[in-house]
């Protein structure tokens, strides 16, 4: 679905709301509708039936007025470069909005991973690397996983980067395993993330958390353990879809379960049969109080947004409603809490990650989930409030915020030469 949205365009349109409210500058309003950098790279992998494929990637910065940028690395066949700029756009109001010290950017590689054996995706990944890599830096440009990617990824960049270096450089990359610089908590953070803030939305709509039915779409990384920590927290997560397709039981699911015994099976969680078998689109449009898509963007258009009937959507996905889709959703009274606040929680944990790995001094996990906790609290406050100030839906508030971080340290250090 994402290939036929123009994502970028999307964006941008997002920003232009934001800058109507702050008055921005038009020449300041250009800036930010642009990446910074672009870099594509087209390289060859041999397979391991001895061809050879040529692969295209992307890594783009959008703006480091805020520090080093920072951001995902995408594995999958539609990605192309505006989206890959669109991702890279949206990772600099989330840092912002966190107020955690980065710029945005993303990366990725047009690649259906599903295709390959996992000594070719290695090679992919080192050699996709090694062409990107005088833009990466512990200083300059840190990736993460995103979709298609995971720690084991990380690992080979890390290893990668470091052997060009000549020495170990554990700050280049997070959402690394545990054991070579990653932190505790990364794994859970964006799904743990997404939960804080469902559970602070539940709490200003008057929804009680406890008993609260929940839809999440996507059981990914991000999808699977909110999900998870939803039940662990009491709610009844009644609707769950992967790849494949989803499952319906208003009795609830049991995720737990579904995450160690189904996800991963050929035939994914629709194997599990005490459910009702349901497709993506009817998933979206359940009978529930929370619906958090956690897949792939441009999920809510403007043709299914008059039939979701959930009271709160929580975006797990970067990008999963759009614009239009957006103005229905505020005309029927359905709050939005927006991919740069509710996702944001995989990016701090990786801020987390990056601070261990420049002192090599490395926190206890609960350290880590309560400060993550306290950011997420803390942003979501603080975009709640600028949303009452402006009377305005939540996504523009958010944007107001990042935006505005991102401006003023654009005019405070003032354009070069
Ligand atoms: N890919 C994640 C995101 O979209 C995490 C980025 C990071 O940790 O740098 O927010």
């Amino acid at each position: 679905m994402s290939t036929h949205v123009d994502v970028l365009g999307m964006a941008r349109e997002q920003l232009a709301v934001a800058a109507q409210y702050l008055e921005l500058d038009e020449g300041l309003h250009q800036v930010l509708s642009r990446p910074m950098k672009q870099l594509i790279v087209n390289f060859p992998v041999v397979l391991d039936n001895g061809e050879v494929m040529v692969f295209e990637g992307y890594r783009v910065q959008h703006n480091s007025s805020r520090g080093p940028t920072k951001g995902g690395i995408r594995y999958h066949p539609d990605v192309d470069v505006n989206e890959t700029t669109a991702l890279a756009m949206w990772m600099t109001w989330k840092c912002a909005v966190a107020n955690i010290p980065y710029g945005g950017a993303k990366g990725s590689v047009k690649v259906d991973t599903k295709q390959f054996s996992r000594r070719e995706i290695e090679k992919l990944t080192r050699r996709y690397v090694t062409e990107i890599n005088m833009i990466l830096g512990e200083r300059s440009d840190i990736p993460a996983p995103d979709i298609g990617t995971n720690a084991q990824v990380m690992a080979w960049i890390m290893d990668t980067f470091s052997m060009q270096k000549g020495y170990t450089v554990p700050g280049v990359v997070t959402g690394k395993p545990v054991d070579l610089g990653g932190s505790l908590g990364r794994v859970e953070a964006t799904g743990r993330g997404v939960i804080v803030a469902a559970e602070e939305a539940a709490k200003s709509l008057g929804i009680n958390f406890e008993g609260a039915r929940v839809v999440v779409q996507g059981f990914g990384n991000v999808g699977s353990v909110a999900a998870k920590i939803a039940a662990e927290n009491g709610a009844k997560v009644v609707g769950i879809s992967d790849a494949l397709g989803g499952i319906y039981n208003p009795n609830g699911l049991p995720v737990e379960e579904l995450i160690n015994r189904y996800s991963g099976r050929e035939g994914g969680i629709r194997e599990y049969k005490d459910a009702e078998a349901v497709s993506n689109d009817q998933l979206l449009e359940l009978d529930c109080d929370i619906l958090i898509p956690a897949a792939i963007a441009a999920q809510i258009t403007k043709d299914n947004a008059k039939k979701i009937k959930a009271k709160l959507i929580v975006e797990g996905a970067n990008g999963p409603c759009t614009p239009d889709a957006d103005h229905i959703l505020s005309d029927k009274g359905i709050l939005v809490v927006p991919d740069i606040l509710a996702n944001s929680g995989g990016v701090i944990v990786s801020y987390f990650e990056w601070v261990q790995d420049l002192q090599n001094f490395f926190w206890e996990e609960d350290q880590v989930n309560d400060r993550l906790t306290k950011i997420m609290r803390h942003s979501y406050a603080h975009v709640d409030y600028t949303m009452k100030q402006h009377k305005t839906d939540m996504r523009t508030a958010a944007l107001i915020i990042g935006v505005k971080r991102v401006a003023d340290a654009t005019i405070r250090r003032g354009i070069f030469p």
